[in-house]
């Protein structure tokens, strides 16, 4: 089967043919129909010092998914062939307290498909049934190949109330985008999204009813007051990683604000804790996608008029897969998508 690994230590990915892998008793064969690219991979293609220490030579990448089951470990019973699936690419250990007590997500064991064990860039895969989420008919294998990133902005965004809350969201990469969606589709009032890529901010407005805010162009505290808040922002969704874009959020709140981080800043950065504590503000950070219960909100959210579509911008077939991560590299796409039937 063909597969996009990491069979050299330098920057990029190569098109390979290796054996369709062999399951255990209770996993599942999935054939890949469709595959989201992740800034992960990129890192990965980049081969920066994380990937270096984190990622196993000749690992097939890759993690967002959409496919069909298409054999079943001798354990497996509650699935069938022909089912048309994504998955939860954490695969979890089942020692911990945390696991134990059933909060999956937070087990420390936790490996990735496609960061540490071989993943979804393929044209099968091997997953433990317990990971698949089935599909139901009216969720295409396009957004089934991007629920993984949309998950992290359910997880986020649902991390507080929204309903009636204004809301502020830093960064407009494709998780910032799908997450002023969700915030939308909860019932917050007004959703402020901000970067500094107009390309960025414009696709953010095509895809949910949002006030783009371009921070390097304009300010913030004007839009505040045009929006008739009072004193800020209730809930804040951190999303791009940016050391200013945190502090800026810090400053735009109410007493009492919350903020859920998301985004991944390069390395230590200085804090202004004590505007955090004055201001009361309660922070939370998030990893990954609550194991199943951000699947399920998704995927009910989505059948109930919540519209991503909008942020898969760019779709190209494996074999283009250059091309794929070129248009990522450039930093103005939304979500890349490569067909791998
Ligand atoms: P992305 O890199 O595509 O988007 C980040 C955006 O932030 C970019 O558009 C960038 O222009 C913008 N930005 C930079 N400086 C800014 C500033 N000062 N103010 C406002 N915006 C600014 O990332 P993504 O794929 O959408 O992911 C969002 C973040 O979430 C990333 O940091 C990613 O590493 C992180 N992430 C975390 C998890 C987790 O489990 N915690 C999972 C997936 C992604
Ligand atoms: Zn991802």
């Amino acid at each position: 089967m063909k597969t996009l690994a990491k069979t050299k230590p330098e920057e990029g990915l190569w098109l390979q043919q290796t054996s369709v892998p062999e399951i255990g008793p209770d996993d599942v064969l999935i054939k890949i129909n469709k595959t989201g690219i992740c800034g992960t991979d990129i890192h990965i293609w980049d081969w920066d010092e994380w990937a270096r220490k984190t990622v196993p030579l000749n690992l097939t990448t890759g993690h967002e998914f959409a496919g069909e089951i298409v054999e079943l470990g001798k354990n497996v019973t509650d699935l069938t062939p022909g089912q048309r699936c994504s998955g939860e690419g954490h695969l979890i250990g089942k020692e911990s307290r945390q696991s134990r007590a059933g909060k999956f997500h937070l087990d420390p064991d936790t490996r990735g498909i496609g960061v540490n064990e071989d993943g979804a860039f393929a044209q099968f895969l091997r997953l433990p049934a317990f990971n698949v989420v089935p599909l139901p008919d009216d969720i295409s294998d396009d957004i089934g190949a991007i629920l993984d990133p949309l998950g992290n902005a359910v997880h986020t965004a649902l991390s507080f109330d929204l309903l009636g809350e204004d809301v502020l969201i830093t960064g407009a990469g494709p998780i910032g985008i799908m997450a002023a969606a969700v915030a939308r589709h909860a019932g917050a009032r007004n959703v402020v999204i901000t970067d500094i890529n107009a390309d960025r901010l414009g696709l953010a407005a095509q895809v949910a009813d949002v006030v783009p805010v371009n921070v390097g162009q304009e300010d913030l505290n004007e839009v505040v007051t045009r929006l008739g808040m009072r004193q800020g922002f209730d809930v804040g969704l951190e999303m791009s990683g940016n050391q200013a874009a945190l502090d800026q959020m810090v400053e735009a709140m109410v007493m009492g604000g919350r903020i859920a981080l998301l985004g991944i800043p390069p390395g230590k950065s200085p804090v202004d804790w004590s505007r955090i504590v004055f201001k009361a503000i309660t922070l939370k950070g998030v990893y990954g996608r609550e194991i199943f219960e951000t699947w399920y909100k998704m995927i009910a959210m989505l059948q109930n008029g919540l519209n991503v579509s909008g942020v898969i911008t760019h779709r190209f077939h494996v074999d283009e897969y250059r091309a794929g991560f070129e248009t990522m590299k450039a930093g103005s796409s939304g979500k890349v998508v490569l067909d791998w039937t």
